[in-house]
């Protein structure tokens, strides 16, 4: 049991409450170039992604537990896309009639955990999946009322810029996302995509304040202890 906030969070959807409940998290990766090239990695063809557990999601000024001897515990700032209704084999044209709305996430990642994982061949799930790494909100809105391109996605420790990236410079449009990941699994009303990281990415300590910004979605605020 999470201990630092409520296993569903809660955000305000156009002002009104929203509790998430999604059925799974999916999450692209690198799906901008430059995060893809910080990193060392190629970039992909089409849109990847891997999963992280409904189990670490996090509401809004809700404290990130840094795991005991996993080594550094890296922020990734990304846009969140709410689906509102259930599909599979989504076409790219019909994607946004499956799209309830948006909001901003945090993706943590137990990076040391994640670079063994994958030099040695072996799922990313441990890396991704701890508790409370999956901070949101605290506002989401519809799509009748938001266009996700030409967002500035910003991530600030302790008031000090470490990403600032932009929507634009997405690899992939989420329409394309949508359609992707629905070709392998059905998207569930409630799921949510995280739709990866601007370059930047970097280290948290305890203690950290950590302040992520997407333009008309607000700022998601929390701590790490
Ligand atoms: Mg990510």
């Amino acid at each position: 049991m999470n201990q630092n906030g409520p296993k569903r969070p809660t955000i305000l959807m156009d002002g009104r409450p929203y509790e998430l409940h999604p059925s799974k998290i999916v999450c692209l990766l690198r799906s901008y170039a430059a995060h893809a090239r910080e990193l060392n990695n190629p970039i992909p063809e089409r849109p990847r992604f891997f999963l992280k557990p409904p189990s670490s999601l996090l509401q809004n000024h809700g404290r990130v537990v840094l795991p005991e001897g996993v080594g550094p515990v890296h922020h990734e700032v990304e846009l969140a896309v709410i689906i509102g209704r259930t599909g599979c084999k989504v076409t790219e044209a019909s994607a946004g009639d499956h799209i309830l709305g948006y909001t901003v996430m945090l993706d943590l990642t137990a990076r040391q955990l994640q670079e063994e994982a994958r030099s040695k061949g072996l799922p990313w799930t441990e890396a991704k999946g701890f508790d409370t790494f999956a901070p949101v909100g605290p506002i989401g809105a519809t799509r009748a009322c938001y266009d996700w391109r030409g967002r500035r996605v910003q991530l600030k420790v302790n008031g000090t810029m470490r990403q600032d990236g932009n929507t634009d410079m997405l690899l992939f449009p989420i329409e394309q996302m949508v359609s992707s990941i629905s070709s392998v699994m059905t998207l569930e009303e409630g799921d949510m995509i995280l739709t990866g990281t601007p370059s930047g990415v970097g280290p948290v300590q305890r203690g950290d304040a950590l302040e992520a910004t997407i333009d008309g979605l607000g700022t998601l605020e929390v701590t790490v202890q």
